[in-house]
């Protein structure tokens, strides 16, 4: 029994603890010693400790999967906390596993079975599906095609383009690094490619997938139907640095001008640290998307040139796309961050058309309230610290022109902050709009 102040806790408050460690890094570990440390919390543990079903490493997954089996026959309820499954690339052979089948029915039985599926190469070993038409046939016919709601597709190189239509009630897709092979689908059932009610997500994410994105954005023939529905699409995110996938980005941004709400072209390369900046003018219009609230934008200024050859207008080219922004409009928050890249000087950054962009920011305004993120940093440091101050220094004070406009709620960051132990604004997230 728990001793005092802990047993005084209400079953809420101690509910809480639980959520608030299993957010936390090295959750299972942590979730299983506070299992065992108190009854109190064995419960609510076990939530989080059978949330995810993850199969990945094929080395091992039969011996993790007979291990759970026994579990499971021990205490079947165990199966209703499941939420989450990851597959990796090479598990299709597992639909014809007794052990994971039986466990997959009582997944089927839960009064919640899973709605959130991880596919692709994780921790296992394979950027190849074996039998692709066999995994999106298995998947169709599993409890996923009344439950699915999240599809999270990660490094694969033939992902077969039938698997969005696994669920008509998908509402948030995540491609990353992955591609598709097949071109006519000729070989795919009918039942697979149409006839099917097609999903229309709120949320996608993109990058390194254009393969993939051109073929949801105009399926083959082989689709009578369209694959998605853009008609409810709210939030978008796609890597700015993806030189082969921002021309298929105004094609969705048309698709979705009535109902985007945010657009962050923030997502980084995971493969390249330093990706090379693409100018977004005549990519990105958004003179029609008519209920826009949050715009964010990241871009890299490279310093790092011969000598008197011009620096890439980086901000120059934001303020083209800010100019696309019609001066009606319902922008609530903007948010820039901006990594600079320095090894002999700094020269170009300062005099990039700073002013300018903080003109766009008063006129986007037009006298409403907006929250404004610059968040900005320099990625190599052999100019010495107090060299990147006075450039920080210099970009901020290029902002005065918003000390008269007092609607504009300005939040600058950059490194010297940290000494004041203030950390970033968090990437891809809208703030909300302060009280003062
Ligand atoms: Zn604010």
């Amino acid at each position: 029994m728990l001793n005092p102040p802990l047993s005084l806790l209400s079953d809420d408050l101690l509910a809480y603890l639980v959520t608030t460690v299993a957010n936390l890094p090295f959750e299972q570990e942590n979730l299983g010693n506070l299992s065992l440390a108190d009854r109190a919390f064995t419960q609510s543990c076990q939530k989080y400790i059978f949330r995810e079903l993850g199969l990945s490493n094929t080395k091992k997954v039969s011996k993790m999967l007979k291990n759970l089996k026994e579990v499971l026959d021990d205490k079947p309820k165990f199966a209703n906390h499941v939420r989450l499954v990851e597959l990796a690339n090479e598990t299709a052979w597992l639909f014809n596993d007794p052990t994971f089948t039986s466990i997959f029915s009582l997944l089927a039985n839960s009064p919640i079975p899973p709605h959130t599926l991880l596919f692709g190469e994780f921790l296992g070993n394979s950027l190849k599906i074996d039998d692709p038409i066999l995994v999106v046939r298995w998947l169709t016919r599993s409890f996923f095609s009344q439950t699915l709601t999240v599809l999270h597709l990660s490094d694969c190189q033939n992902m077969p383009l039938p698997i969005f239509l696994i669920c008509p009630r998908l509402r948030e897709v995540i491609l990353d690094n992955v591609g598709t092979t097949e071109k006519s689908y000729v070989k795919y059932p009918d039942e697979l490619c149409s006839g099917r009610e097609s999903p229309s997500p709120a949320v996608l994410q993109y990058r390194n997938s254009h393969s993939l994105v051109k073929e949801l954005i105009t399926p083959p023939p082989r689709f009578k139907t369209p694959v998605v529905l853009w008609s409810n699409l709210r939030i978008l995110t796609v890597a700015p640095h993806d030189k082969e996938a921002l021309p298929y980005l105004q094609p969705i941004l048309d698709a979705v001008c009535n109902t985007l709400e945010e657009l962050y072209l923030t997502d980084l390369d995971r493969f390249e640290c330093r990706s090379k900046q693409v100018l977004l003018a005549g990519l990105v219009n958004l003179s029609n998307i008519s209920n826009l609230r949050a715009f964010a934008i990241f871009a890299s200024i490279d310093c790092n040139k011969r000598r008197n050859a011009p620096c890439l207008a980086v901000v120059h080219d934001i303020n083209t796309v800010l100019g696309t922004i019609p001066k009606a409009n319902k922008i609530t928050n903007l948010s820039f961050e901006v990594d600079i890249i320095g090894g002999r000087s700094f020269s170009g950054c300062l005099d990039q058309d700073w002013v300018g962009m903080f003109g766009e920011i008063i006129r986007i305004s037009d006298g409403k309230h907006l929250e404004l993120e610059l968040v900005m940093s320099v990625s190599t440091n052999h100019l010495g610290v107090d060299k990147e101050g006075q450039l920080y220094m210099g970009i901020t004070n290029k902002s005065a022109s918003l000390s008269d406009h007092p609607e504009i709620c300005v939040h600058i960051w950059n490194p010297t902050f940290w000494d004041r132990g203030v950390g970033p604004f968090p990437r891809g997230q809208v703030c909300g709009r302060c009280r003062r």
